[in-house]
């Protein structure tokens, strides 16, 4: 439970919003009380703050974890557990598809650190293994981070078998769940130590502000929040309540992302000029089997290639009204990016093969508009794409967000 002074209206519904960057004690009696921990309260911001503590306390719940820390992004909550829990000469084992910016943490910044990381490509769960089971090393590996559903393929891993031949008391599991969010996944329950997320996406779901979370045992936490108090990577009060708030309509929002993102993704696999769909809820996903026995939603971003080269694709996304141009996910804007174009555009084209990132590869986060709107665009584009003759424009295009990018953001939203 939140630990909240005595003030008046504390039978607020909802709980007040703490900004204070300090607290105070009437006396120095007061101060013994509260270090003895007679008395409930705060000291400094960097160390408490009550609306941080609301907002951990859900999520540990959602995860099922006995604590939860929030920090002021996805990355802090990566960089401050991994600082908290490696030593120098430790290595760790990563999936090779996770997030750029993880890989670069890892490869250029940790390895300075005399740790040493490596990425194992997670495509095909067989090689996977067989990959791990070669690179581990009990002596020396403390950590093994899964990114997982990845982005933007929706690799899994099989998480049984990573735990079968790890040492538990040596080696902790990460798993950074943001694409699956609790809804559609609980890594604690499958065998991991620490769940971690990007709050800035579905968690947070409203693309207004940014933060992340770790998850787990109260010991594990608690190591990671003294570093944390010495890192200095906390969250504001503001931000911790937005996500307070948005927590409580994650469940509704997670269904509507479920059930359209599966109605889109099985009718673009339909369409003779859409090539190929990652998406776990598919069969023909090479992960469907994992998928099966630890996702219970699939969400909704779809990625996907078209059949064609990689200047129509820049022309169809260029042609769709609906989805804003840009990265981020899980919030009720849609938005959609060519992937080679937009967040892999610092890769080389080999760099890019090797994560799988093709020139024609697509994706898009479907927001909260009826998938029929989604769709429809989507038919539209590919047929500008493709030159086709008799393409008109949308029948919604005059109430769809991307039209109103400089005004008011009136979408059409079917919760
Ligand atoms: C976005 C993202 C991150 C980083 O989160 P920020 O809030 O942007 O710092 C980490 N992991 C995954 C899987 C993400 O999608």
């Amino acid at each position: 439970m939140p630990r909240i002074l005595k003030t008046p209206y504390m039978n607020a519904v909802v709980p007040p919003i703490s900004v204070s960057s300090a607290y105070y004690f009437r006396d120095t009696e007061e101060f013994r009380r509260y270090k003895e921990g007679e008395l409930s309260g705060g000291r400094y911001g960097r160390y408490d703050n009550p609306t941080w503590l609301e907002a951990e306390a859900q999520l540990a719940i959602m995860e099922g974890a006995e604590a939860a820390l929030i920090f002021p992004s996805g990355m802090s909550a990566v960089s401050n557990t991994v600082c908290a829990l490696a030593q120098q000469g430790d290595s760790i084992l990563y999936t090779g598809c996770a997030y750029r910016n993880l890989r670069t943490f890892f490869n250029e910044h940790m390895s300075r650190f005399g740790v040493k990381a490596h990425a194992i490509d997670q495509a095909n769960v067989d090689q996977f293994n067989t990959d791990f089971s070669r690179l581990y090393d009990p002596e020396t590996c403390s950590l093994v981070f899964i990114e997982m559903p990845s982005n933007p393929h929706m690799y899994l891993v099989d998480l049984d078998y990573i735990r079968s031949v790890i040492d538990p008391e040596r080696t902790r599991i990460i798993v950074d769940s943001t694409f699956a969010s609790p809804e559609n996944f609980q890594p604690l329950r499958h065998g991991a130590d620490l769940v971690l997320h990007s709050c800035t996406k579905y968690l947070g779901g409203h693309g207004d502000f940014l933060a992340g979370c770790v998850c787990g045992d109260a010991e594990t936490i608690e190591k990671i929040q003294l570093y944390r108090n010495v890192s200095g990577a906390v969250s504001d009060g503001m931000s911790a309540f937005l996500l307070s708030r948005s927590l409580s309509s994650l469940p509704l929002r997670m269904a509507h992302f479920n059930k359209s993102g599966l109605a889109i993704a099985t009718a673009l696999e339909a369409n003779p000029m859409v090539s190929r769909v990652y998406y776990t809820g598919l069969e023909s996903h090479p992960h469907a089997a994992l998928a099966r026995r630890y996702l219970t939603g699939h969400g909704g971003v779809l990625s996907f290639e078209l059949d064609c080269g990689k200047d129509e694709v820049t022309r169809f996304v260029d042609a769709l009204e609906v989805p804003f141009m840009g990265t981020n996910f899980g919030s009720h804007h849609a938005m959609v990016e060519q992937c080679a174009e937009f967040t892999y555009y610092k890769l080389s084209g080999e760099e890019r093969a090797d994560i799988g990132i093709t020139d024609t590869l697509v994706r898009m986060t479907i927001g909260l508009h009826d998938p029929a709107l989604i769709l429809d665009d989507i038919d539209r584009a590919l047929k500008i794409a493709r030159s086709m003759p008799g393409v008109v424009p949308m029948k919604a295009a005059a109430t769809a967000p991307r039209i109103a990018r400089t005004g008011s953001q009136v979408g059409q939203f079917s919760i």
